[in-house]
C-alpha cells in the first residue's frame, strides 16, 4: 500500500478500473464495507483520507473529530487498499476556494436545512477528489443517504465520468448504525431508539403503509434523543420531501445525544414492483472499531 499526498501520483500509479472510497478517517466496519466492495469490483482501490473543514458547519464538531492515522493506515492495508490519498489541508486548499459546488433542491432540505454550508463543502470536496483522482467508480454509504443522492445528482449534472455506488448501512448487533462519533455516546439505550423507530417503520412499509406522516410518526413516537432535527421521507432521485411513498425513497432521522449528532436512514428500494426497505447489515459481534 502506498500513502501519497499528491493526486498526480495516484493517477500515475493507478491501473485499469480505479475505485475511490472517500473517508474522513477513524475507520470502522462501515468504511471497511465500502473498501471491500471496491476491492471486489476494481483493480486499483484508492481511499482518500481527508478531514474536510469546508463541510463542518460546527467548528466544535471539527475540533473534536477523532483522529488516528496510524490505525487508519493499518486498517486500510488490511482491507486491501492500494493507495491512500491523504492530502494536507494546504495541498487540498492552497488558496481559499472561490469556486464552490452547490446542488440546488437536493441539498435544500433535511441535512441541508440543519447544517448550512455542509453540502456545499461535501459537493466541493467530492468534485475535487473525482476531478483530481479520476476514479471509474466511487463508493458512498447509505448511512448518509441524502449525501449519496446529492453526489449522484451532481455527477449526472456535471457529466463526471464516474459510477457512483451506494452501499448498505453497517450496524452494531443491536442495530446502532456505525459512526466515527459513536465513541462519544453514553446513553446507548437512547441512541437505539433511532434504529428501532426505523425498523418499526420498515415493518409498516412491509404491511402496506404508504403515508409519509404515518411513517414519520412511527419513527418519532419513541425517539429518545435530546433534540430532533428532522424525521422525514424523501425521494431517492432528488431528496425531495414526499407526502406518499410511491417511489424509491428514504426515511431520514437526525438529532442530538450526548453532544453527538446522530444520523440514520432507511432506504426503501423498488425491487420488481415492490417497495422494499433496506435495513442494512448487522455485524455478527460487537464492532471492534466503532468504539465504546
Ligand atoms: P465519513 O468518514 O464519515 O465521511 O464516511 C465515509 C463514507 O463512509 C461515507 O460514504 C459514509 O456514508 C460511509 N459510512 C459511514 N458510516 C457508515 C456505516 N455505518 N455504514 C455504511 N457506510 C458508512
Amino acid at each position: 500500500m502506498r500513502i501519497v499526498d499528491d493526486a498526480a501520483h495516484v493517477r500515475a500509479s493507478a491501473s485499469a478500473t480505479v475505485g475511490l472510497v472517500p473517508t474522513m478517517g477513524y475507520l470502522h466496519e462501515g468504511h471497511l464495507s465500502l473498501l471491500t466492495a471496491a476491492r471486489e469490483e476494481c483493480d486499483t482501490v484508492v481511499m482518500s483520507l481527508f478531514l474536510n473543514p469546508l463541510q463542518f458547519d460546527n467548528p466544535d464538531d471539527l475540533d473534536r473529530y477523532p483522529l488516528d492515522s496510524d490505525r487508519d493506515m493499518r486498517l486500510a492495508e488490511e482491507a486491501g487498499v492500494d493507495i491512500v490519498f491523504a492530502p494536507s489541508l494546504q495541498a487540498m486548499y492552497p488558496t481559499e476556494p472561490l469556486t464552490r459546488v452547490r446542488v440546488a433542491e437536493v441539498g435544500d432540505h433535511f441535512e441541508g436545512e440543519h447544517r448550512p454550508g455542509h453540502f456545499e463543502g461535501v459537493a466541493t470536496v467530492v468534485t475535487k477528489l473525482l476531478a483530481s483522482l479520476q476514479p471509474h467508480r466511487a463508493y458512498f454509504g447509505r448511512k448518509d443517504h441524502q449525501q449519496l443522492v446529492l453526489v449522484r445528482r451532481m455527477v449526472a449534472d456535471l457529466s463526471l465520468p464516474v459510477d457512483v455506488i451506494g452501499c448498505p448501512i453497517i450496524r452494531e448487533p443491536d442495530g446502532l448504525a456505525l459512526s466515527s462519533r459513536n465513541i462519544f455516546i453514553r446513553h446507548r439505550d437512547a441512541a437505539l431508539t433511532v434504529n428501532r423507530g426505523l425498523e418499526e417503520a420498515a415493518a409498516a412499509v412491509d404491511s402496506g403503509e404508504r403515508s409519509s406522516s404515518a411513517l414519520t410518526a412511527i419513527v418519532s413516537r419513541d425517539l429518545g434523543l435530546e433534540s430532533v432535527d428532522y424525521v422525514g421521507l424523501a425521494s431517492q432521485s432528488a431528496a425531495a420531501p414526499l407526502d406518499v411513498l410511491d417511489r424509491p425513497a428514504f426515511l431520514a432521522v437526525a438529532g442530538h445525544l450526548d453532544g453527538v449528532r446522530l444520523i440514520d436512514n432507511l432506504p426503501i428500494d423498488l425491487v420488481g414492483e415492490m417497495l422494499v426497505p433496506d435495513l442494512g447489515i448487522r455485524l455478527a459481534g460487537r464492532s471492534e472499531l466503532g468504539g465504546e
